[in-house]
């Protein structure tokens, strides 16, 4: 259960009351998946509850309303210091942190909200897709066309896709889907990005038909500093049977193995594989037993 009576939640400028965090049925939102949202975690570290790149999603956040054409009110800022407000008053240390912004004024037309609703609401997650190496199938549902509905933004309605595509999948059996873009190459899953390894090296689908997940840039950067080459390239199906192992990453995810693909079945043991060792890197990270040396050095400005 996500909240109970004594859960608070954030909602336009008030903290209340999770079961009363309510909007109408009339709510633009609700009628067309036209809201945008973040998944982010929080983990006890040694200094206390601290959220995991709080400012890169929410300027993700940002940019997925802007992309959509939904104002946001509340700075990066605001909105971290929102979080770690609701995480204290809920006390929780460890725990999913989840942002919608919504347009609840009852709308049925097709413009663009010219205001927006908030909400932050915070629960405790296992891991999104459990601890057990997942058995993948190729899904019959395409990623959307990148030239629909910005790929890159976190908006609601991409989400049917990926209920349906997750549904589909475990409707036959399997654990999870992995989804084809248009033109036939991996992309990634309803919820996480998709990694697998060859030869010692790391190969991820590029921009272009994925959501460009912080943990998989998290990973990029960690398998670069233990100086493991990282491809982000096109590959089909058919090219993971050349693959020895591979895994999956998201924020809800974390970072977990992949068993298998279809018939293709990845035999090496998971802690033994690359993903094993930056599964263990990034819990190392969030938890703030160790601080990333960060491989992508930004230049100071001039
Ligand atoms: N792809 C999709 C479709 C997702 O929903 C997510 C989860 N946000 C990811 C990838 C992983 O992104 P992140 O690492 O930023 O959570």
């Amino acid at each position: 259960m996500y909240y109970s009576s004594n859960t608070v939640a954030f909602l336009d400028g008030e903290f209340v009351p999770a079961g009363q965090a309510t909007c109408g049925v009339y709510a633009q939102s609700l009628h067309y998946g036209y809201a945008v949202f973040e998944g982010i975690r929080a983990y006890n570290t040694p200094a206390g509850a601290r959220i995991f790149k709080a400012e890169q999603h929410y300027e993700r956040l940002h940019y997925s309303c802007k992309s959509i054409g939904l104002p946001l009110e509340y700075s990066v800022e605001e909105l971290t210091r929102i979080s770690y407000e609701v995480l204290e008053r809920n006390h929780l240390t460890d725990a999913y942190i989840r942002p919608l912004v919504f347009a609840a004024t009852p709308n049925m037309s097709l413009k663009a909200a010219t205001s927006s609703n908030v909400l932050i609401a915070v629960w405790e997650w296992g891991k999104y897709l459990g601890d057990q190496l997942l058995r993948l199938t190729v899904s019959p549902y395409e990623r959307p066309n990148p030239k629909a509905v910005p790929i890159e933004a976190k908006v609601a309605g991409h989400y049917v896709n990926s209920i349906i595509a997750s549904s589909e999948a475990k409707g036959r059996g399997y654990d999870e889907a992995l989804l084809l873009d248009m033109n036939g190459y991996v992309a990634e899953g309803p919820g996480a990005n998709f990694f697998f390894e060859r030869n010692g090296e790391l190969f991820t689908a590029p921009a272009g038909s994925i959501l460009r997940g912080i943990t998989r840039n998290t990973i990029i950067d960690l398998a670069r500093e233990a100086g493991i080459m990282v491809h982000e390239k096109f590959f089909t199906p058919e090219e993971l049977r050349t693959a020895s192992a591979a895994f999956m990453t998201g924020t809800a995810a974390e970072v977990i193995g992949v068993a298998s693909v279809d018939d293709i079945s990845f035999d090496t043991p998971f802690q033994q594989t690359i993903g094993g060792m930056l599964s263990s890197h990034y819990h190392a990270l969030v938890t703030g037993q160790t601080v990333a040396r960060t491989a992508r050095v930004v230049e100071p400005q001039r």
